[in-house]
């Protein structure tokens, strides 16, 4: 115990990193981060892809490779220690037995095989290993061109999005830009492995993350921590090691940036006791919050005296404790003042999920084991909401089916005692507006969820117009999902989210905040605009699995972004209260 702890950065001392950028140096590098080793995983991806391997394969790989960034142990130390890779969730035996190769051989015998007799064109993409080689060649081939950096001025110009689209598009300018921003749900992740490892091996005695992931923002760019040590420079030396080696970018006498191997940089921010709560404060932001909320404070950087939590500073000037996940600069810092800020919800309050899919179309688990896991979450209802008869791709129930299943599920409430199934079908709203079921099938179901699945090219007035006249019928219930977006994929169709909501609030219609991670469909800002006119929202899964049925907290916290407090979320009403608003 007496030994007192060195700057062990031996290997890589603070600073070293810094402008020591690819080809300064022809020596291979000394230590292989778990980045470069997940780059070559990345590639042999890309490659295998060109070639028409096995999908399965392929998608194997790059979900390893994105497991691997996101480790905060070293790869290659574990292979030197002749460590057991499999027992990490995603890796297999091939994947290990690469990992070992690149590790000890320093590279990759299969992934120079491939590079060697691939094509020109993909060969010139695979210092961009997210590139679909098949998209790329099919962009080389329309607009005749056959490099990167024609592609990235065709991509510029507009020419790719004009000719081939704007997916295509997307997927280019994706594939090539270096920083990522990653969902919050991954960085919940990455968030415990940094903060073991600023707790664990860099041996600082504090650490809370602040920041986008403590306001719990769908899609981060910057994962920042506050942390308390008597050493912040051993800090940051050590943190330098974390997944193998983690380059230091910028670094002060209390703040330093790292730039992860996923792709979102790493923010320290050093704090003593005395001035804990107002660092929080100031990093947890966000730049709109603070401007509001300086205005009552002043400047935080010129403040004096002593706030060693949150607490004491909102205290201080009479305001109250602001959750984080409000702190977005709309009115907050006015209703703290006056002492009238909303009760959020949270996830006690959740009775049930209105939206649950199950073996009859897509989902992966019986009806039966959807209610069982629902029951043991403690809810008193779920919803099964199967997807409807034009919906060919995720096996839409037909009208038959869905008659047999409406007594299916009567008769297995017969059996259940204090939980209920409720009869529901995701139903997709055609083109024209109508709904994919006849009117005397859907009058026997507890409630609908209503969504569209096509046709998301339409303009803005045909879709609006699309969901309004859907809005008219009197089994519409719930919107799913109502903009159609996938995080970081696509941005959704377009629609006029106000007359949406209008509508929605003059016919008895309701919205879903959709928690599955890449959706968070509504946007937090929207769901404010339709709590704002008094129209209720379900916080739903989407669940295609029992597996699934925990996600409700990322719908939680996008709930609880949008100000939702408990009376205006239609899942946390008992089955009594809910069944009258289905009836319209
Ligand atoms: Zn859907
Ligand atoms: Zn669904």
């Amino acid at each position: 115990m007496a030994e007192k702890s060195t700057h062990d950065g031996g290997r890589h001392p603070p600073g070293a990193i810094i402008g020591d950028r690819e080809g300064a140096n022809t020596e291979p590098p000394a230590f292989l981060s778990n980045a470069e080793i997940a780059d070559r995983l990345a590639s042999l991806a890309q490659l295998l892809s060109a070639q028409k391997e096995n999908p399965y394969k392929v998608k194997a790989y790059q979900r390893a490779a994105a497991k691997l960034r996101n480790m905060s142990e070293s790869l290659q130390e574990l292979v030197q220690d002749d460590a057991d890779l499999t027992q990490y969730a995603g890796i297999g035996d091939a994947i290990a037995s690469a990992v070992r190769e690149i590790v000890q051989t320093g590279s990759l015998r299969k992934l120079e095989t491939l590079r060697a007799q691939a094509t020109p064109a993909v060969a010139s993409i695979n210092a961009h290993p997210r590139l679909d080689p098949k998209r790329v060649q099919r962009i080389y081939k329309k607009l005749g061109i056959a490099s990167v950096g024609e592609l990235r001025e065709k991509l510029d110009s507009g020419e790719i999005e004009k000719v081939l689209g704007l997916r295509l598009a997307q997927h280019v300018r994706q594939g090539l830009t270096d920083t990522q921003a990653m969902l919050l749900y991954r960085a919940d992740d990455l968030r415990t492995a940094v903060e073991e490892f600023l707790l664990g091996p860099c041996r600082a005695k504090r650490a809370e993350v602040v920041g986008e992931v403590r306001r719990r923002t769908e899609v981060i760019e910057e994962l920042s921590f506050v942390i308390e040590t008597g050493d912040f420079p051993a800090v940051v030396a050590r943190l330098q090691r974390y997944g193998g080696r983690t380059p230091l970018v910028s670094s002060g006498k209390d703040d330093a940036v790292f730039a992860l191997s996923s792709g979102v940089l790493l923010r320290l921010q050093l704090a003593g006791k005395t001035d804990w709560g107002l660092r929080m404060v100031a990093c947890t932001g966000s730049k709109a919050h603070l401007k509001k909320l300086t205005a009552v404070t002043g400047p935080l950087r010129e403040l004096k005296g002593s706030f060693p939590s949150e607490q004491v500073f909102y205290r201080k000037f009479g305001l109250q404790y602001i959750e984080p996940e409000l702190r977005e600069g709309y009115d907050e810092v006015e209703r703290a003042a006056k002492n009238t800020l909303p009760t959020l919800v949270t996830a006690k309050d959740i009775r049930g999920d209105l939206h649950a899919h199950s073996t009859s179309s897509d989902g992966s688990d019986s009806i039966e084991d959807m209610a069982e896991a629902a029951r043991e979450r403690g809810y008193e209802y779920i919803g099964i909401s199967d997807h409807s008869k034009s919906l060919k791709i995720a096996r839409g129930i037909s009208v038959d089916d869905l008659w047999a299943q409406i007594k299916y599920i009567d008769k297995l409430n017969g059996r259940l005692r204090g939980f209920r199934i409720l009869k529901s079908s995701e139903v997709d709203i055609l083109t024209d507006g109508s709904l994919d079921y006849p009117d005397d099938l859907l009058r026997e179901l507890d409630y609908t969820v209503c969504s569209i699945h096509s046709r998301f090219g339409l303009d803005r007035q045909q879709q609006t117009e699309r969901l309004l006249r859907a809005m008219d019928n009197r089994y519409f219930n719930i919107l799913g999902h109502a903009m159609g977006r996938l995080l970081l994929k696509r941005p959704g169709y377009e629609i006029d989210i106000d007359r949406v909501v209008a509508q929605a609030g003059k016919n008895g219609c309701f919205f879903e905040i959709n928690s599955s991670p890449d959706r968070l469909d509504l946007s937090a800002d929207n769901a404010r605009r339709a709590s704002a006119a008094g129209v209720r929202i379900a916080i739903n899964t989407d669940a295609h699995g029992t597996g699934e049925l925990p996600l409700i907290r990322c719908g939680i916290d996008q709930a609880r972004r949008a100000g939702l407090e408990k009376m205006i979320v239609l899942n946390c009403l008992p089955w009594e209260k809910l069944q009258p608003l289905f009836r319209r």
